[in-house]
């Protein structure tokens, strides 16, 4: 890393962005130098907040030639350290780019800034009668932005798929300073390489994204939701893959362990949902459409092909404030549970079968290395999110018996056809496991790939791989 002289930095971003948009005092710093990975917080020499994609060109020109890191920020909700300016330079906030620039009733679809919450977006199309349905939980606080970067999922990935699914088009500035679009506005593209694909969930290596146009569809007119509680977790996986194999497929279907429903409902002062002792999970199905008879009859087909697993009485939620209530409870569970100390998550993604050998493994991990795991996630999916608890770690980085555990882990997952994330991405925290999934030659080929679009290595260094 060049030794950056901060003071010219900070006056050479001024000229770009004016005053006020360059910070430098510590508490800045540091309120953009973490995201929501585990406690870890690297501090940039400056914050920049430019408003255009002309700013931000200027930015990356400057920083070019004189060999600065550039490190983009979306939100900072990311749960694999993208966002973290590990080797200092300009941390790149994108927040002031948040305009939907155009919503497209005729062709639908969006065009969007990047620094867009996607709640918000999701309410301005929905008030048209349209629907963007990626969803992580974070989406009252999360950017469009960083959902591309990380090709985030959510619960609605199960029916509706991931963001990668809805992004038609692309404008980037790149690490060069060049400003281009990927693609165009259309349904169908066979015209060369796919440049769209594969800035999304590139994690703010090879460009920043600077307006992004999205497929819309119509909004589904109902939706019933329900809780089912089992008492063996293992049970509770293996009924995930009866639901798709007797042909349903919900626009959610989310499993909550019960430390993990016990906790986050204390958090969020919530009674919605009882409690009993021999309950050890619970299946949250969500069924969407167009009838309101063919989802309540599904809803039943459901409820009785789950008694067979052993699921319980089940919790209808009658009312919208009773879906707001439930759903509040799953979003927020992955703030509650690191509140309770489980600061270090993973993101696992195994075929939808293989989720019971998953559920176990996690739990004989966590006795051989003395670990206490939560499971939780988008089961419909296979993609579990474990929340681990550690005596005396707080970042999994800084523990060799950690990072010994988690390669047990993840060499389990691969084993059962997985991979290690389904969603977070790789950033800091999960680069040092890519080698369980890929080869020399596979590596190899994506570093290529950045040495093209980054030949000075500036954009987000030491993000993915080394
Ligand atoms: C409580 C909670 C629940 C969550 N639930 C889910 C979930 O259900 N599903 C899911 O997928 N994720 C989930 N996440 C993770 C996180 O919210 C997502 O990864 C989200 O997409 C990150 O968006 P962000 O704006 O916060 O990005 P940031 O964290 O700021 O950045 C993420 C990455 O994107 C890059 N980046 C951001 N903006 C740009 C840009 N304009 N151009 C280029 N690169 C950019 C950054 O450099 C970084 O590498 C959750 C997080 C929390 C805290």
């Amino acid at each position: 890393m060049p030794i950056v002289d901060e003071a010219r930095l900070a006056e050479a971003m001024k000229s770009i962005v004016g005053e006020a948009y360059v910070l430098v005092d510590d508490e800045s710093r540091t309120n953009y130098g973490h995201d929501e990975t585990e406690d870890l917080v690297f501090l940039p020499e400056v914050v920049v907040r430019p408003r255009t994609p002309e700013e931000i060109s200027a930015i990356m020109v400057y920083c070019n030639e004189k060999g600065i890191p550039v490190t983009p920020r979306g939100a900072g909700t990311g749960l694999s350290g993208g966002a973290l300016p590990t080797q200092g330079g300009v941390l790149l906030s994108t927040d002031r780019l948040n305009s939907i620039v155009d919503i497209d009733e005729r062709n639908l679809q969006v065009t969007t800034e990047p620094g867009v919450i996607t709640e918000v977006l999701q309410d301005a199309v929905k008030a048209k009668g349209l629907f963007y349905p990626p969803d992580p939980s974070s989406r009252g606080s999360c950017f469009i932005g960083g959902n591309i970067s990380e090709n985030s999922g959510g619960p609605k990935a199960v029916k509706y798929g991931v963001v990668r699914d809805y992004v038609l088009n692309l404008q980037v500035v790149l690490p060069t300073g060049a400003v281009i679009w990927t693609g165009a506005n259309v349904l169908k593209n066979s015209t060369g390489y796919n440049l769209t694909q594969l800035i999304v969930g590139s994690e703010g290596t090879l460009a920043v994204v600077t307006k992004i146009v999205l497929k819309l569809i119509p909004y589904p007119k109902y939706d019933v939701l329900m809780l089912v509680p089992f008492t063996d977790l293992e049970k509770a996986g293996e009924a995930v893959s009866a639901i798709f194999r007797a042909g349903f497929t919900p626009s959610a279907l989310e499993l909550v362990e019960i430390d993990a429903l016990v906790i986050t409902s204390r958090m969020v002062g919530s009674t919605v949902v009882p409690v009993t002792d021999d309950v050890a999970a619970h299946l949250i199905v969500e069924l969407d459409g167009n009838h309101m008879e063919t989802l309540l009859s599904e809803a039943e087909a459901i409820a009785t092909l789950l008694e067979g697993y052993g699921g319980g009485e089940l919790f209808f939620a009658d009312d919208a404030q009773q879906k707001a209530e439930l759903w509040k409870i799953r979003r927020r569970a992955a703030e509650a549970i690191k509140a309770a100390g489980y600061t270090i998550e993973e993101d696992t993604v195994v075929p939808r079968a293989e989720l019971p050998a998953l559920i176990r493994g996690v739990k004989e991990l966590g006795r051989k290395y003395g670990f206490h795991a939560v499971c939780y996630g988008h089961a419909g999916d296979g993609n579990l999110h474990i929340r681990i608890k550690k005596e005396g770690t707080r970042a999994s980085l800084d523990d060799p018996q950690m990072v010994e555990s988690l390669r047990a882990l993840f060499q389990l997952v691969k084993a059962l056809g997985g991979t290690i994330s389904g969603e977070h991405g790789i950033g800091l925290v999960q680069k040092p496991y890519m080698d369980i999934m890929f080869s020399e030659t596979q590596l190899g080929l994506m570093r290529a790939i950045k040495r093209v679009f980054d030949p000075n290595n500036i954009l987000n260094p030491g993000k993915i791989f080394e």
